[in-house]
Protein backbone atom coordinates (compact mmCIF):
# COMPACT_ATOMS: atom_id res chain seq x y z
CA UNK A 1 0.00 0.00 0.00
CA UNK A 2 3.06 2.31 0.13
CA UNK A 3 3.72 1.95 -2.94
CA UNK A 4 0.62 2.99 -4.21
CA UNK A 5 0.02 6.00 -1.94
CA UNK A 6 3.76 7.13 -2.99
CA UNK A 7 2.67 6.64 -6.98
CA UNK A 8 -0.70 8.56 -6.88
CA UNK A 9 1.15 11.22 -4.45
CA UNK A 10 3.25 12.02 -6.97
CA UNK A 11 1.14 11.39 -10.21
CA UNK A 12 -1.84 13.53 -9.05
CA UNK A 13 0.20 16.58 -8.81
CA UNK A 14 0.54 16.45 -12.62
CA UNK A 15 -2.42 17.32 -14.89
CA UNK A 16 -4.26 14.38 -16.72
CA UNK A 17 -3.69 17.10 -20.20
CA UNK A 18 -0.17 16.43 -19.37
CA UNK A 19 0.39 12.85 -18.59
CA UNK A 20 -2.89 11.06 -20.56
CA UNK A 21 -4.50 13.34 -23.35
CA UNK A 22 -1.65 14.14 -25.23
CA UNK A 23 -0.58 10.33 -25.43
CA UNK A 24 -2.17 8.46 -28.10
CA UNK A 25 -3.96 4.78 -27.08
CA UNK A 26 -1.51 1.68 -28.33
CA UNK A 27 -3.06 -0.77 -30.05
CA UNK A 28 -1.34 -4.15 -29.86
CA UNK A 29 -2.63 -7.27 -31.40
CA UNK A 30 -3.05 -10.93 -29.86
CA UNK A 31 -4.24 -13.85 -30.65
CA UNK A 32 -7.17 -13.77 -28.88
CA UNK A 33 -8.24 -10.68 -30.50
CA UNK A 34 -7.72 -6.88 -29.82
CA UNK A 35 -5.89 -5.52 -27.19
CA UNK A 36 -6.08 -2.11 -26.52
CA UNK A 37 -3.11 -0.73 -23.59
CA UNK A 38 -4.03 2.28 -22.01
CA UNK A 39 -3.52 4.64 -18.77
CA UNK A 40 -5.80 4.63 -15.98
CA UNK A 41 -6.88 8.03 -15.42
CA UNK A 42 -6.69 8.27 -11.59
CA UNK A 43 -3.22 6.48 -11.33
CA UNK A 44 -1.64 7.00 -14.94
CA UNK A 45 -0.45 3.38 -14.61
CA UNK A 46 -0.54 1.16 -18.15
CA UNK A 47 -3.78 -0.96 -18.02
CA UNK A 48 -4.28 -4.64 -19.94
CA UNK A 49 -7.03 -6.21 -17.89
CA UNK A 50 -10.41 -5.25 -19.87
CA UNK A 51 -13.97 -6.53 -19.57
CA UNK A 52 -16.43 -6.16 -22.14
CA UNK A 53 -19.83 -5.09 -20.62
CA UNK A 54 -23.07 -4.90 -23.08
CA UNK A 55 -24.76 -0.99 -21.48
CA UNK A 56 -28.37 -0.36 -21.48
CA UNK A 57 -28.61 1.05 -24.74
CA UNK A 58 -26.74 -2.52 -26.33
CA UNK A 59 -23.76 -1.03 -26.98
CA UNK A 60 -20.67 -3.13 -26.46
CA UNK A 61 -17.71 -1.33 -24.61
CA UNK A 62 -14.19 -2.38 -23.08
CA UNK A 63 -13.84 -1.42 -19.28
CA UNK A 64 -10.46 -1.91 -17.82
CA UNK A 65 -9.60 -2.46 -14.29
CA UNK A 66 -6.68 -0.52 -12.42
CA UNK A 67 -4.42 -2.15 -9.83
CA UNK A 68 -5.39 1.21 -7.97
CA UNK A 69 -8.97 0.11 -8.15
CA UNK A 70 -10.54 2.27 -10.50
CA UNK A 71 -12.44 0.98 -13.63
CA UNK A 72 -12.59 3.24 -16.21
CA UNK A 73 -13.37 2.76 -20.42
CA UNK A 74 -11.58 2.78 -23.56
CA UNK A 75 -12.10 6.44 -25.30
CA UNK A 76 -13.33 9.83 -23.62
CA UNK A 77 -16.35 10.10 -22.13
CA UNK A 78 -19.23 10.58 -24.94
CA UNK A 79 -21.27 13.81 -24.65
CA UNK A 80 -23.25 13.44 -27.40
CA UNK A 81 -25.44 11.24 -25.76
CA UNK A 82 -27.09 14.65 -24.16
CA UNK A 83 -30.36 15.24 -25.63
CA UNK A 84 -34.33 15.60 -25.91
CA UNK A 85 -33.93 11.61 -25.32
CA UNK A 86 -31.97 11.96 -22.56
CA UNK A 87 -33.99 14.21 -20.34
CA UNK A 88 -37.08 12.34 -20.82
CA UNK A 89 -35.44 8.78 -19.82
CA UNK A 90 -34.08 11.43 -16.92
CA UNK A 91 -37.60 12.35 -15.89
CA UNK A 92 -38.70 8.80 -16.31
CA UNK A 93 -36.78 7.59 -13.43
CA UNK A 94 -38.70 5.69 -10.52
CA UNK A 95 -39.58 8.22 -7.81
CA UNK A 96 -37.90 11.18 -9.06
CA UNK A 97 -39.28 13.84 -6.98
CA UNK A 98 -39.49 11.37 -3.45
CA UNK A 99 -35.67 10.94 -4.19
CA UNK A 100 -34.85 14.39 -4.30
CA UNK A 101 -36.86 15.64 -1.58
CA UNK A 102 -35.13 12.85 0.50
CA UNK A 103 -31.76 14.09 -0.38
CA UNK A 104 -32.95 17.73 0.35
CA UNK A 105 -34.11 15.97 4.25
CA UNK A 106 -31.02 13.88 4.69
CA UNK A 107 -28.74 16.25 3.87
CA UNK A 108 -29.49 20.27 3.65
CA UNK A 109 -30.00 21.08 7.37
CA UNK A 110 -26.39 19.62 7.95
CA UNK A 111 -25.31 21.92 5.48
CA UNK A 112 -26.89 25.04 6.17
CA UNK A 113 -25.02 24.62 9.79
CA UNK A 114 -21.30 23.57 8.07
CA UNK A 115 -21.55 26.74 6.00
CA UNK A 116 -22.62 30.66 6.50
CA UNK A 117 -23.06 31.65 2.55
CA UNK A 118 -25.77 30.52 0.76
CA UNK A 119 -24.57 30.23 -3.01
CA UNK A 120 -25.40 27.04 -4.45
CA UNK A 121 -24.19 25.75 -8.04
CA UNK A 122 -25.15 22.40 -9.03
CA UNK A 123 -23.59 20.99 -11.98
CA UNK A 124 -24.98 18.62 -14.50
CA UNK A 125 -28.39 18.81 -13.04
CA UNK A 126 -30.44 17.11 -16.61
CA UNK A 127 -33.21 19.06 -14.79
CA UNK A 128 -33.69 21.88 -11.84
CA UNK A 129 -35.36 20.39 -9.54
CA UNK A 130 -33.11 19.99 -6.54
CA UNK A 131 -32.29 24.05 -7.94
CA UNK A 132 -35.36 24.86 -7.03
CA UNK A 133 -35.63 23.21 -3.72
CA UNK A 134 -32.88 25.27 -2.96
CA UNK A 135 -34.40 27.99 -4.25
CA UNK A 136 -37.16 27.94 -1.75
CA UNK A 137 -34.66 27.81 1.10
CA UNK A 138 -33.55 30.98 0.26
CA UNK A 139 -30.42 30.17 -1.76
CA UNK A 140 -28.68 31.71 -4.76
CA UNK A 141 -28.60 29.19 -7.09
CA UNK A 142 -26.99 28.63 -10.58
CA UNK A 143 -26.44 25.72 -12.26
CA UNK A 144 -23.98 24.33 -15.54
CA UNK A 145 -24.94 21.78 -17.92
CA UNK A 146 -24.30 20.12 -21.18
CA UNK A 147 -28.19 20.39 -21.96
CA UNK A 148 -29.35 23.62 -22.71
CA UNK A 149 -31.55 24.85 -19.77
CA UNK A 150 -33.25 28.14 -19.58
CA UNK A 151 -31.68 30.92 -16.90
CA UNK A 152 -28.87 28.37 -16.02
CA UNK A 153 -25.41 28.20 -17.33
CA UNK A 154 -25.10 25.75 -21.20
CA UNK A 155 -21.24 24.31 -21.12
CA UNK A 156 -18.89 21.77 -19.58
CA UNK A 157 -18.04 22.76 -15.61
CA UNK A 158 -14.30 21.65 -16.60
CA UNK A 159 -13.26 24.19 -19.34
CA UNK A 160 -16.27 26.90 -18.34
CA UNK A 161 -14.78 29.98 -16.62
CA UNK A 162 -16.65 30.85 -13.62
CA UNK A 163 -14.61 34.45 -13.05
CA UNK A 164 -14.28 35.20 -9.23
CA UNK A 165 -17.73 33.77 -8.56
CA UNK A 166 -17.43 31.46 -5.44
CA UNK A 167 -20.01 28.77 -4.13
CA UNK A 168 -20.88 27.97 -0.45
CA UNK A 169 -22.31 24.92 -2.21
CA UNK A 170 -21.31 22.94 -5.28
CA UNK A 171 -23.12 20.01 -6.16
CA UNK A 172 -21.70 16.91 -8.44
CA UNK A 173 -24.99 14.60 -8.89
CA UNK A 174 -23.68 11.72 -11.43
CA UNK A 175 -20.91 13.63 -12.85
CA UNK A 176 -17.48 12.75 -11.18
CA UNK A 177 -17.66 9.48 -12.81
CA UNK A 178 -18.39 11.25 -16.88
CA UNK A 179 -15.35 13.86 -16.63
CA UNK A 180 -12.46 12.74 -18.67
CA UNK A 181 -10.50 13.93 -15.78
CA UNK A 182 -12.32 13.27 -12.66
CA UNK A 183 -9.04 14.63 -10.22
CA UNK A 184 -9.18 18.16 -12.10
CA UNK A 185 -12.85 18.43 -11.74
CA UNK A 186 -12.90 18.20 -7.66
CA UNK A 187 -9.63 20.53 -7.81
CA UNK A 188 -11.95 23.01 -9.65
CA UNK A 189 -14.39 22.44 -7.18
CA UNK A 190 -12.32 23.33 -4.18
CA UNK A 191 -10.94 26.60 -5.97
CA UNK A 192 -14.85 27.91 -6.31
CA UNK A 193 -15.76 26.88 -3.04
CA UNK A 194 -15.63 29.50 -0.19
CA UNK A 195 -14.05 28.49 2.87
CA UNK A 196 -16.07 26.42 4.66
CA UNK A 197 -17.94 25.50 1.86
CA UNK A 198 -19.23 21.68 0.70
CA UNK A 199 -19.01 20.02 -2.20
CA UNK A 200 -22.18 17.43 -1.98
CA UNK A 201 -21.00 14.56 -4.35
CA UNK A 202 -22.24 10.92 -5.27
CA UNK A 203 -21.08 8.52 -7.95
CA UNK A 204 -20.86 4.67 -8.75
CA UNK A 205 -18.39 3.12 -6.55
CA UNK A 206 -16.00 0.61 -8.42
CA UNK A 207 -15.61 -1.71 -5.14
CA UNK A 208 -19.79 -2.32 -5.42
CA UNK A 209 -19.25 -4.43 -8.31
CA UNK A 210 -17.76 -6.69 -5.98
CA UNK A 211 -20.31 -6.53 -4.02
CA UNK A 212 -23.01 -7.55 -6.41
CA UNK A 213 -23.52 -10.87 -7.98
CA UNK A 214 -22.81 -10.32 -11.23
CA UNK A 215 -20.83 -6.56 -12.97
CA UNK A 216 -23.99 -5.93 -15.30
CA UNK A 217 -26.36 -5.69 -11.95
CA UNK A 218 -23.81 -2.02 -10.75
CA UNK A 219 -26.26 -0.57 -13.70
CA UNK A 220 -23.99 2.37 -14.63
CA UNK A 221 -22.42 0.94 -17.37
CA UNK A 222 -22.68 3.61 -20.48
CA UNK A 223 -20.32 5.96 -22.66
CA UNK A 224 -21.24 8.67 -20.94
CA UNK A 225 -18.93 7.54 -18.36
CA UNK A 226 -15.66 7.56 -18.42
CA UNK A 227 -13.99 6.31 -14.81
CA UNK A 228 -14.98 5.20 -11.85
CA UNK A 229 -13.42 5.25 -8.64
CA UNK A 230 -13.95 3.39 -5.34
CA UNK A 231 -14.75 5.23 -1.69
CA UNK A 232 -11.33 4.87 -0.37
CA UNK A 233 -9.46 6.14 -3.28
CA UNK A 234 -12.06 9.37 -3.63
CA UNK A 235 -11.60 10.10 0.00
CA UNK A 236 -7.87 10.38 -0.59
CA UNK A 237 -7.97 12.49 -3.76
CA UNK A 238 -10.18 14.67 -1.52
CA UNK A 239 -8.07 15.02 1.09
CA UNK A 240 -4.66 15.50 -1.33
CA UNK A 241 -6.91 18.38 -2.80
CA UNK A 242 -7.28 19.83 0.59
CA UNK A 243 -10.79 18.91 1.72
CA UNK A 244 -11.76 17.66 5.06
CA UNK A 245 -14.29 14.77 4.98
CA UNK A 246 -17.69 15.47 6.64
CA UNK A 247 -19.58 12.02 5.70
CA UNK A 248 -18.85 9.24 3.44
CA UNK A 249 -20.85 6.52 2.74
CA UNK A 250 -21.76 3.76 0.09
CA UNK A 251 -25.96 3.98 -0.76
CA UNK A 252 -27.33 0.45 -1.82
CA UNK A 253 -30.96 1.71 -1.25
CA UNK A 254 -33.27 2.79 -4.23
CA UNK A 255 -34.42 5.47 -2.36
CA UNK A 256 -31.85 7.97 -2.98
CA UNK A 257 -29.37 8.86 -5.58
CA UNK A 258 -28.38 6.19 -6.33
CA UNK A 259 -28.14 2.50 -5.98
CA UNK A 260 -24.19 1.39 -5.73
CA UNK A 261 -23.13 4.76 -5.26
CA UNK A 262 -20.61 6.69 -2.82
CA UNK A 263 -22.47 9.38 -1.10
CA UNK A 264 -19.47 12.64 0.14
CA UNK A 265 -19.78 16.04 2.37
CA UNK A 266 -16.41 17.44 1.59
CA UNK A 267 -15.58 20.52 3.20
CA UNK A 268 -12.98 23.49 2.29
CA UNK A 269 -11.49 24.58 5.74
CA UNK A 270 -12.03 27.73 6.99
CA UNK A 271 -8.54 29.93 6.43
CA UNK A 272 -8.68 32.74 9.36
CA UNK A 273 -6.86 35.38 8.72
CA UNK A 274 -3.90 36.15 10.84
CA UNK A 275 -5.52 39.70 12.49
CA UNK A 276 -8.55 37.62 13.58
CA UNK A 277 -6.74 34.97 15.49
CA UNK A 278 -4.80 38.02 16.91
CA UNK A 279 -8.10 39.19 18.13
CA UNK A 280 -9.02 35.87 19.51
CA UNK A 281 -5.54 36.08 21.88
CA UNK A 282 -6.56 39.65 22.92
CA UNK A 283 -10.21 38.52 23.94
CA UNK A 284 -8.73 35.21 25.81
ZN1 LIG B 1 -5.29 3.50 -11.62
Amino acid sequence: MELLEDIMTENMQETLSEKLLDQPLAETKTESGRQWLVKCPICYRTCYQSWEITDWRKEKLDWFLCYCGSIFREGLARTDIYNDEYIKQYKEQKQLNTRIEYLERLYLSLIEELTYGRRFLDVGFTVPLFLERLKNRGWLTQGIDLLPNNGYITGDFATYDFGIQRYELIRFNDVLSCFNDPVGAIRKAYKLLAPTGILMLNTPDAKAIYLLQHPIEFGHWGSQHRVFINQCQLRKILKETGFEIVLSWLNMAERLFSTNEIHILAQKPEIRKEREIEGDKKDG
